[in-house]
């Protein structure tokens, strides 16, 4: 692993903005995963994907960035001159186990994200998070896909 740089969460923002409402909107509604034993148990069966394993170190991985929250590797598949995947080191599965709770995390998903990108030369990229098979996920550990380096056309298939 090497040109590793640990994002911290910026001192200047709140440290936790979760019992803010956006102007306007309604209360958050309640969080659907907070104490789902599903939504749990679904999470311990996170942990025993590929993704659990190279999180646990039992298999390799080409990292790119690593802090106390996230790793980022390249996906050993690519589908564009860049692909690289960011995973939560909380087993979840997908966005449909995350609540309230997770709020912080997976912002701080989406800056690692960005900051992969720029790493990596980006000026321009796509983040994907597939959630269930319909989706195309193939791997039940969270992980969202930053892909770049050549145009990408849209609607994705
Ligand atoms: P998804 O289809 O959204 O679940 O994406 C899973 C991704 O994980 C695919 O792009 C795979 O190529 C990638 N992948 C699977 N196993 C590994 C691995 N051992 N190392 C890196 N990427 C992997």
């Amino acid at each position: 692993m090497s040109n590793l740089e640990a994002m911290s969460p910026d001192p200047s923002q709140p440290a936790d903005s979760a019992s803010t409402s956006p102007a306007g909107l309604a209360a958050d509604p309640p969080d659907p995963g907070a104490a789902d034993p599903a939504a749990i148990a679904s999470g311990a069966a996170a942990n025993d994907t590929i993704f659990g394993r190279i999180l646990r170190g039992e298999i390799p991985c080409d990292a790119v960035y690593a802090d106390d929250l996230c790793l980022a590797f390249r996906d050993v598949n690519p589908q564009a001159p860049v692909h690289v995947l960011v995973i939560p080191r909380e087993a979840l599965v997908n966005l449909g186990d995350a609540g309230r709770q997770h709020r912080e995390l997976l912002g701080h998903l989406l800056l690692v994200a960005a900051k992969v990108a720029r790493q990596e030369g980006l000026e321009g990229w796509r983040t994907v998070i597939n959630s269930g098979a319909e989706a195309g996920q193939t791997v039940f550990h969270l992980h969202v896909h930053v892909i770049g380096g050549r145009p990408l056309s849209w609607p994705p298939g």
